[in-house]
């Protein structure tokens, strides 16, 4: 959708704006087009306008977060695209409440670091979110995680700001964190409660170290990638099977479309070539490559792999 009068929405609040941004250069991927309008906020009440004013005119709002698990269009995305990476985003109250064993971190705050932080303090409960690049927004969102558990185990409650522009706080009572995915209400995740233990910080940053160290020995850290392009499938038995086994059993290790691979050290990673860390395909290399994988593991195994990377297009659904 085209706004009509893009500057309405935003003039009078406390936004940064960029017409037709490019968003390459925000993502791991580190291609496709541009966003009509990125907007920065920087206030959580002018969020909570943006959010109402986009609501009423049914323009798409998404929330960008640090890129990790996006796919852009070669076309690029309409509406607004909203980046929390202004100061009143980005934050970590440490002892929040007065509570020692209680942060409270911000939408847009980096997740690689408060992993660090966390172990230099000596706090425990996030070394499982080591080597998984995230915004604490997006990490949520995608309940993101993995074989030594997820950031939904330490969270105690999650804030998002709805369409109709309000805070509202859901306590954990309240939430369900599932595979790769939550209830959390839509709207932007303006900031979440996270519970952590004291212990040595030795023994914190050793086990941050040990998880990180197992990342990086069994996926291809360095490449042009969003992480797993797939869920792993539920199968017929009821337990989920790894889609990155299926792809390597159909023998699409190393298949490619234009720039965009399977890479050969887990089939789940689906990248682009790149030049000097410039990725040389094109969104749409990558689109026809995750089709032909679909297709060629549906035709032997009879499995429908369904993305967990988000793909944002025009007219797409925010
Ligand atoms: C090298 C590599 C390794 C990875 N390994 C893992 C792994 O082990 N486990 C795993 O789970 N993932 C992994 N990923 C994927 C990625 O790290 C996670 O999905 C992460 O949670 C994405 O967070 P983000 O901030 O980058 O979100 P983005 O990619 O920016 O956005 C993802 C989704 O979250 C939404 N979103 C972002 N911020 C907000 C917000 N504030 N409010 C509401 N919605 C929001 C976006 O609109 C979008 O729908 C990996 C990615 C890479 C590149």
């Amino acid at each position: 959708m085209i706004v009509a009068s893009p500057s309405s929405l935003y003039a009078d609040l406390d936004i940064e704006a960029e017409l037709d941004a490019p968003l390459a250069t925000h993502t791991w991927y580190g291609v496709g087009g541009r966003a009509d309008l990125l907007l920065r906020p920087r206030s959580v009440s002018a969020l909570g306008t943006l959010a109402r004013r986009c609501h009423r005119d049914g323009i798409p709002l998404r929330v960008l977060g640090s890129g990790a698990n996006l796919l852009v269009d070669d076309e690029g995305v309409d509406g607004v695209v909203v980046r929390l990476d202004q100061p009143a985003f980005t934050g970590v109250d440490f002892n929040a409440d007065g509570q020692l064993e209680r942060m409270r971190v911000h939408g847009g705050a980096s997740m690689e670091r408060l992993v660090q932080e966390c172990a230099r303090r000596g706090l425990r409960g996030l070394e499982q979110m080591a080597g998984i690049p995230a915004s604490l927004g997006g990490a949520v969102r995608m309940n993101a995680g993995g074989k030594f558990g997820a950031i939904g185990d330490a969270i105690d409650a999650v804030a998002v700001i709805g369409p109709d522009g309000e805070l509202r706080v859901y306590p954990r009572a309240e939430l369900h964190f599932g595979y790769r995915e939550t209830n959390v209400p839509v709207g932007v995740i303006a900031w979440a409660s996270l519970r952590v233990q004291e212990d040595d910080p030795i023994a914190c940053r050793e086990r941050v170290k040990e998880i990180f160290a197992y990342k990086k020995s069994t996926q291809p850290m360095s490449a042009n990638s969003a992480g797993c392009m797939f869920r792993n499938p539920m199968m017929p038995g009821g337990a989920r099977e790894s889609a990155g086994k299926l792809i390597d059993l159909a023998g699409l290790k190393g298949a490619r479309v234009g720039g965009a691979f399977v890479s050969q050290e887990h089939g789940n990673f689906l990248a682009f070539d790149s030049v000097a860390r410039q990725p040389s395909g094109r969104t749409d290399d990558m689109r026809r490559l995750v089709e032909l994988v679909q297709e060629r593991v549906q035709a032997s195994f009879g499995v429908e792999l369904e993305t967990e990377v988000v793909f944002w297009r025009r007219g797409g659904r925010a």
